[in-house]
Protein backbone atom coordinates (compact mmCIF):
# COMPACT_ATOMS: atom_id res chain seq x y z
CA UNK A 1 0.00 0.00 0.00
CA UNK A 2 1.46 3.17 -0.62
CA UNK A 3 2.03 6.01 1.46
CA UNK A 4 2.17 9.84 1.20
CA UNK A 5 5.51 11.29 2.49
CA UNK A 6 5.27 14.64 3.88
CA UNK A 7 8.31 16.39 4.43
CA UNK A 8 8.49 18.98 6.84
CA UNK A 9 11.85 21.02 8.67
CA UNK A 10 13.58 19.10 11.31
CA UNK A 11 14.11 22.17 13.47
CA UNK A 12 13.90 25.96 13.30
CA UNK A 13 11.06 28.43 13.04
CA UNK A 14 8.25 25.89 11.31
CA UNK A 15 9.34 22.76 13.07
CA UNK A 16 7.04 22.77 15.65
CA UNK A 17 3.89 24.43 14.10
CA UNK A 18 4.58 21.88 11.16
CA UNK A 19 4.25 18.58 13.92
CA UNK A 20 1.26 20.80 15.59
CA UNK A 21 -0.34 20.43 12.36
CA UNK A 22 -0.07 16.87 11.59
CA UNK A 23 -0.94 16.12 15.13
CA UNK A 24 -4.32 18.11 14.96
CA UNK A 25 -4.94 16.52 11.89
CA UNK A 26 -5.20 13.34 14.15
CA UNK A 27 -2.04 11.68 12.48
CA UNK A 28 -0.19 9.76 15.50
CA UNK A 29 3.63 9.70 14.70
CA UNK A 30 6.56 9.12 17.34
CA UNK A 31 8.50 12.88 16.60
CA UNK A 32 11.78 13.52 17.97
CA UNK A 33 14.66 10.95 19.09
CA UNK A 34 16.52 12.32 16.22
CA UNK A 35 14.94 10.08 14.00
CA UNK A 36 15.26 11.68 9.75
CA UNK A 37 12.01 9.78 8.68
CA UNK A 38 9.05 8.18 10.71
CA UNK A 39 5.52 6.81 9.66
CA UNK A 40 2.30 7.45 10.85
CA UNK A 41 0.62 4.70 13.02
CA UNK A 42 -2.85 5.45 12.14
CA UNK A 43 -2.85 6.75 8.81
CA UNK A 44 -1.04 5.85 5.49
CA UNK A 45 1.83 8.44 6.01
CA UNK A 46 5.69 8.95 5.81
CA UNK A 47 7.45 12.11 7.38
CA UNK A 48 10.57 13.06 6.42
CA UNK A 49 12.32 15.61 8.51
CA UNK A 50 14.89 17.76 6.33
CA UNK A 51 16.42 21.35 5.93
CA UNK A 52 13.78 23.51 4.90
CA UNK A 53 15.51 25.07 2.17
CA UNK A 54 15.86 21.12 0.53
CA UNK A 55 12.20 20.82 0.56
CA UNK A 56 11.35 22.06 -2.74
CA UNK A 57 13.75 19.88 -4.32
CA UNK A 58 12.79 16.63 -2.58
CA UNK A 59 9.11 17.67 -3.43
CA UNK A 60 9.86 18.71 -7.49
CA UNK A 61 11.92 15.25 -7.51
CA UNK A 62 8.39 13.50 -5.90
CA UNK A 63 11.33 11.89 -3.26
CA UNK A 64 9.06 13.57 -1.31
CA UNK A 65 5.02 14.17 -1.77
CA UNK A 66 4.22 17.13 -0.33
CA UNK A 67 6.02 19.60 2.09
CA UNK A 68 5.48 22.35 4.45
CA UNK A 69 7.64 25.52 3.57
CA UNK A 70 7.57 29.73 3.93
CA UNK A 71 6.53 31.04 0.91
CA UNK A 72 9.68 32.88 0.63
CA UNK A 73 11.69 29.65 0.24
CA UNK A 74 9.02 28.38 -2.01
CA UNK A 75 9.51 31.56 -4.62
CA UNK A 76 13.41 31.48 -3.44
CA UNK A 77 13.69 27.77 -4.98
CA UNK A 78 12.18 28.30 -7.95
CA UNK A 79 10.80 24.42 -8.59
CA UNK A 80 8.07 23.23 -10.31
CA UNK A 81 5.68 22.65 -7.69
CA UNK A 82 2.32 23.69 -6.40
CA UNK A 83 0.67 25.42 -3.41
CA UNK A 84 -1.91 23.67 -2.74
CA UNK A 85 -2.96 25.54 0.47
CA UNK A 86 -1.41 28.56 2.80
CA UNK A 87 -1.42 27.19 5.89
CA UNK A 88 -1.97 31.10 8.36
CA UNK A 89 1.33 30.17 10.76
CA UNK A 90 5.33 31.79 10.55
CA UNK A 91 4.11 34.83 8.87
CA UNK A 92 6.58 37.29 8.03
CA UNK A 93 8.10 39.56 5.67
CA UNK A 94 11.09 39.93 3.53
CA UNK A 95 12.32 43.68 3.54
CA UNK A 96 14.84 45.99 2.27
CA UNK A 97 16.83 47.40 5.21
CA UNK A 98 19.04 50.57 5.57
CA UNK A 99 21.39 51.41 7.98
CA UNK A 100 19.17 54.12 10.86
CA UNK A 101 21.01 57.03 9.79
CA UNK A 102 20.54 56.98 5.85
CA UNK A 103 18.32 59.30 4.22
CA UNK A 104 15.60 57.45 2.62
CA UNK A 105 13.01 58.55 0.00
CA UNK A 106 12.45 55.64 -1.55
CA UNK A 107 12.88 52.98 -3.57
CA UNK A 108 15.20 54.33 -6.10
CA UNK A 109 18.05 55.15 -3.36
CA UNK A 110 18.88 51.28 -4.15
CA UNK A 111 20.28 52.37 -7.94
CA UNK A 112 24.41 51.55 -7.96
CA UNK A 113 23.88 50.38 -4.23
CA UNK A 114 24.95 46.87 -3.12
CA UNK A 115 22.92 44.58 -1.27
CA UNK A 116 23.00 42.05 0.84
CA UNK A 117 20.63 38.71 1.11
CA UNK A 118 19.67 35.40 1.13
CA UNK A 119 17.21 35.66 -1.43
CA UNK A 120 18.71 36.83 -4.21
CA UNK A 121 16.09 35.19 -6.81
CA UNK A 122 13.11 36.91 -4.82
CA UNK A 123 14.92 40.42 -5.04
CA UNK A 124 16.48 40.32 -8.24
CA UNK A 125 12.94 40.05 -9.72
CA UNK A 126 11.56 42.72 -7.24
CA UNK A 127 14.10 45.01 -8.53
CA UNK A 128 13.57 44.49 -12.18
CA UNK A 129 9.81 45.06 -11.49
CA UNK A 130 11.02 48.65 -10.14
CA UNK A 131 13.52 49.53 -12.58
CA UNK A 132 16.27 49.46 -10.03
CA UNK A 133 19.96 48.41 -10.99
CA UNK A 134 21.59 47.24 -7.96
CA UNK A 135 24.65 44.26 -7.06
CA UNK A 136 22.68 42.06 -4.93
CA UNK A 137 25.47 40.02 -2.77
CA UNK A 138 24.67 36.54 -1.87
CA UNK A 139 25.42 35.75 1.54
CA UNK A 140 23.80 32.59 3.84
CA UNK A 141 23.46 34.29 6.89
CA UNK A 142 23.90 36.70 9.32
CA UNK A 143 22.66 39.58 7.24
CA UNK A 144 21.82 41.98 9.26
CA UNK A 145 25.58 42.73 9.86
CA UNK A 146 26.43 43.24 6.39
CA UNK A 147 26.20 46.97 6.02
CA UNK A 148 27.70 47.62 9.34
CA UNK A 149 31.25 45.75 8.21
CA UNK A 150 31.36 47.48 4.87
CA UNK A 151 29.99 44.62 2.79
CA UNK A 152 26.51 46.36 1.48
CA UNK A 153 24.55 49.54 2.00
CA UNK A 154 21.80 47.82 2.55
CA UNK A 155 20.26 44.20 3.05
CA UNK A 156 17.09 42.19 2.26
CA UNK A 157 16.03 39.64 4.69
CA UNK A 158 13.07 38.04 6.36
CA UNK A 159 11.30 40.24 9.62
CA UNK A 160 8.82 39.84 11.65
CA UNK A 161 9.06 41.94 14.20
CA UNK A 162 11.39 44.19 13.54
CA UNK A 163 13.88 43.75 16.82
CA UNK A 164 16.45 41.73 14.86
CA UNK A 165 17.24 44.78 12.52
CA UNK A 166 16.84 47.29 14.59
CA UNK A 167 19.95 45.99 17.67
CA UNK A 168 21.96 45.92 14.41
CA UNK A 169 21.13 49.32 13.74
CA UNK A 170 18.72 49.06 10.92
CA UNK A 171 15.89 50.54 9.63
CA UNK A 172 13.35 48.64 7.47
CA UNK A 173 12.21 50.74 4.00
CA UNK A 174 10.42 48.59 1.73
CA UNK A 175 8.52 45.27 2.26
CA UNK A 176 9.41 42.83 -1.02
CA UNK A 177 7.12 40.13 0.22
CA UNK A 178 4.54 38.81 2.45
CA UNK A 179 5.18 35.01 3.72
CA UNK A 180 3.27 32.46 5.34
CA UNK A 181 3.89 28.94 5.87
CA UNK A 182 2.24 26.98 2.94
CA UNK A 183 1.82 23.30 1.83
CA UNK A 184 3.14 22.61 -1.22
CA UNK A 185 2.83 19.38 -3.38
CA UNK A 186 4.34 17.49 -6.23
CA UNK A 187 3.33 17.72 -9.86
CA UNK A 188 3.82 13.75 -10.19
CA UNK A 189 1.21 12.71 -8.06
CA UNK A 190 -0.40 9.08 -8.81
CA UNK A 191 -4.11 8.51 -8.23
CA UNK A 192 -3.22 6.40 -5.35
CA UNK A 193 -1.16 9.44 -3.46
CA UNK A 194 -3.43 12.01 -4.65
CA UNK A 195 -6.71 10.50 -2.61
CA UNK A 196 -4.45 10.12 0.53
CA UNK A 197 -3.44 13.79 0.06
CA UNK A 198 -6.70 14.99 -0.49
CA UNK A 199 -8.32 12.93 2.76
CA UNK A 200 -5.11 14.97 4.61
CA UNK A 201 -6.22 18.16 2.90
CA UNK A 202 -9.89 17.78 3.83
CA UNK A 203 -8.31 17.88 8.10
CA UNK A 204 -6.12 20.47 7.30
CA UNK A 205 -9.08 22.81 5.86
CA UNK A 206 -11.29 21.12 9.13
CA UNK A 207 -8.46 22.33 11.33
CA UNK A 208 -8.04 26.02 9.63
CA UNK A 209 -11.78 26.29 9.92
CA UNK A 210 -12.13 25.53 13.54
CA UNK A 211 -9.32 28.00 14.05
CA UNK A 212 -11.18 30.92 12.51
P1 LIG B 1 17.01 25.25 8.21
O1 LIG B 1 18.02 24.81 9.21
O2 LIG B 1 15.87 24.25 8.08
O3 LIG B 1 17.59 25.65 6.88
P2 LIG B 1 16.51 28.12 8.56
O4 LIG B 1 17.48 28.66 9.53
O5 LIG B 1 16.70 28.36 7.10
O6 LIG B 1 16.31 26.55 8.85
P3 LIG B 1 14.32 29.23 10.13
O7 LIG B 1 14.98 30.41 10.71
O8 LIG B 1 13.96 28.09 11.00
O9 LIG B 1 15.05 28.68 8.82
O10 LIG B 1 12.99 29.78 9.42
C1 LIG B 1 12.15 28.96 8.67
C2 LIG B 1 11.05 29.81 8.04
O11 LIG B 1 10.25 30.41 9.06
C3 LIG B 1 11.51 30.98 7.20
O12 LIG B 1 11.88 30.59 5.89
C4 LIG B 1 10.28 31.88 7.21
O13 LIG B 1 9.34 31.44 6.24
C5 LIG B 1 9.67 31.62 8.58
N1 LIG B 1 9.88 32.73 9.57
C6 LIG B 1 8.92 33.30 10.33
N2 LIG B 1 9.40 34.25 11.12
C7 LIG B 1 10.71 34.30 10.92
C8 LIG B 1 11.77 35.10 11.47
N3 LIG B 1 11.58 36.03 12.40
N4 LIG B 1 13.02 34.86 11.01
C9 LIG B 1 13.25 33.92 10.08
N5 LIG B 1 12.28 33.14 9.54
C10 LIG B 1 11.01 33.33 9.93
ZN1 LIG C 1 16.84 27.11 5.73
Amino acid sequence: MSKLKIAIQKSGRLNEKSVALLEECGLKFPNGGGKLITESSNFPVEILFLRDDDIPQYVEQNVAHIGIIGENVFLESQKQINIVEKLNFSGCRLSLAVPKETDYEGISFFNDKKVATSYPNILQNYFNENQIKATIEVISGSVEIAPGIGLADGICDIVSSGSTLLSNGLKEVEIVLKSQAVLVSSQNLDEEIQSILNKLLFRIRSVQKAKE
